[in-house]
């Protein structure tokens, strides 16, 4: 059996403790066993990084984007590996796991402009020969705590900003893919990383608890679940750390009557079903406005749902989605789909009993689209997380914008009409963190920043871009004073500028 440890002060360590199974979700079968750290493990590691800090924090910012410079050429190179090693453990189809590398490698392109982004600011002769500035610090070691559903992104998403910023990172995976994670971390030493400044440490809740509850430990930012994210926030915050946990989704598309149908159905399919719906950005709402435009729209969603070819990521270059990521996902999935049944929605396309032969112990989950769905019912409260696409009927405009400000969940909308009035006014008003117009899944580029309101994230700033440059570093703001050859005696009243 495969075993996968972590990668501690620049090289892979066994770990001692207890072991959490990898599965391969196409088969079921599991393929790897990963360690799972203890706190004696999680607090060594970070005594170890600690050490490693301050030398990385005073090269100048110029090295240190060399190294991320030389980590974006590899990742380049090693693209197909990694992509594999996603699949293998995740599920998705290879282009689809080749966008994973892709959107985190492009933050890694912004965080080589560290040196630009860490530029303070000066205020020259603030006072009669006084200067003023201010410096970006880095915080020391940070940590970040990452989901299953994009093992290559959110990591990179992470560690990237922390180390331009001159942290020392300790990252903790999702334990059901490691071994990208730590694929990035060899690519990253082979970079020209100093030994221990990223340590890989797998593990479940008491991993995570130890780098909560470590008093070295700067700042945290976490992926995942929104009861997660409230934990982790809440224990983060008591303990005096400064936390950003970004939670769970449950993405509106509003369907104008407008809307170009065919490139609105188009839309849904790609963001309501892409990776087997397990993605924060899905969308796995869909809202026509008007009956007439929800009877066009179902009109041209089922056969497209009818034509996705679902199977795993070895299948051929035509396969839409690929199996959820384990036993358990796919059994919730269809207890939230039997109680949609129970509470009266419309299970348009059922695929309850699908089957992929050859493949009948992977973890599967047919196309599904409901209609006639009210705010009242469970698949529309929580986040399902599958390939389950719910449709409300809304009678008007006002009704589908209040209906996706009234949900608990703020990640990301999406509206689609021809009304540039309409559109401004929604971007306008809707408090959800990331909206798309005429677009499925706004996910912000790189030197923009990514992040959901309400239940959706917890904290200050947001990932990626320029706030995760303020994330991972402090101000420190200093004014100066050269005596000139006269001196002006002692001052004993607290000075203001004039
Ligand atoms: P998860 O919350 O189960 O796990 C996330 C991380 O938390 C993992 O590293 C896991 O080991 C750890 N963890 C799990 N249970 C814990 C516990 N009890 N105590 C401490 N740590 C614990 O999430 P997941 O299933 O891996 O990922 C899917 C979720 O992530 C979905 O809800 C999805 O919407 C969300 N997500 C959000 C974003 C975003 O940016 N808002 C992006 C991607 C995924």
């Amino acid at each position: 059996m495969h075993a996968i440890g972590h990668y501690i002060n620049g090289g892979q360590v066994v770990g001692t403790g207890r072991r959490a199974d990898v599965f391969n979700p196409a088969t079921g079968e599991v393929q790897a066993q990963v360690s799972l750290a203890s706190k004696a493990e999680m607090d060594k590691a970070i005594a170890d990084a600690a050490a490693a800090q301050p030398a990385w924090g005073a090269t100048n910012p110029q090295k240190r984007a060399r190294v991320l410079m030389e980590f974006v050429r590899l990742l380049n190179r090693d693209m197909n590996k990694l992509a594999e090693a996603l699949s293998r453990e995740h599920g998705k189809t290879l282009p689809d796991a080749c966008g994973d590398v892709q959107r985190g490698l492009e933050v890694v392109e912004f965080c080589i402009g560290a040196p630009h982004l860490l530029k303070g600011e000066f205020t020259d002769s603030a006072g009669p020969g006084i200067d003023m500035y201010s410096m970006r610090q880095p915080l020391g070691v940070v940590a970040g705590i990452t989901p299953f559903n994009f093992p290559a992104m959110i990591p990179m998403w992470k560690m990237a900003p922390a180390l331009a910023c001159g942290n020392a990172f300790i990252l903790k995976p999702s334990e059901r893919d490691p071994s990208v994670p730590m694929m990035l971390a060899e690519l990253l030493s082979e970079a020209g990383l100093p030994d221990g400044l990223l340590q890989v440490v797998n593990g479940d809740k008491e991993a995570v608890d130890a780098i909560l509850d470590n008093e070295t430990v700067q700042a945290v930012g976490f992926v995942g679940s929104t009861p997660i994210a409230e934990y982790i926030y809440s224990r983060g915050c008591a303990n005096g750390k400064r936390v950003q946990c970004f939670g769970g989704a449950k993405n509106h598309m509003i369907v104008m009557p407008d809307a170009d149908m065919d490139q609105a159905a188009d839309a849904l399919i790609g963001a309501g079903y892409g990776a087997a719906g397990e993605r924060c950005m899905a969308i796995s709402v869909a809202v026509p406005v008007g009956e007439d435009t929800a009877d066009r729209l179902i009109e041209k969603l089922v056969p497209r749902i009818e034509k996705l070819k679902v199977g795993p990521y070895t299948g051929g270059a035509d396969v839409d989605y690929g199996p959820v990521v384990t036993a358990a996902a796919k059994e919730r999935i269809g207890s939230l789909v039997q109680s949609g049944i129970d509470q009266g929605a419309e299970l348009v396309v059922d695929g309850r009993d699908f089957n992929l032969q050859g493949y009948e112990d992977g973890f599967f989950v047919g196309p599904h689209l409901f209609d006639r769905v009210t705010t009242e019912m469970d698949i529309y409260k929580q986040e399902i997380f599958g390939p389950v696409l719910c449709t409300v009927r809304a009678k008007t405009y006002d009704e589908a914008l209040s209906m996706a400000m009234d949900h608990e969940y703020g990640n990301g909308t999406a509206i689609f009409t021809r009304d540039g009035d309409a559109a401004r006014d929604f971007a306008s008003r809707i408090n959800i963190g990331m909206v798309g117009i005429n677009v499925p899944i706004p996910v912000p580029l790189a030197y923009h920043t990514f992040g959901g309101w309400k239940k959706s994230g917890f904290g200050d700033l947001n990932q990626h871009g320029p706030d995760s440059f303020r994330f991972y570093t402090r101000t420190k703001t200093v004014t100066a004073r050269w005596p000139s050859g006269l001196k002006e005696g002692g001052e004993f009243h607290f000075k203001a500028m004039d």
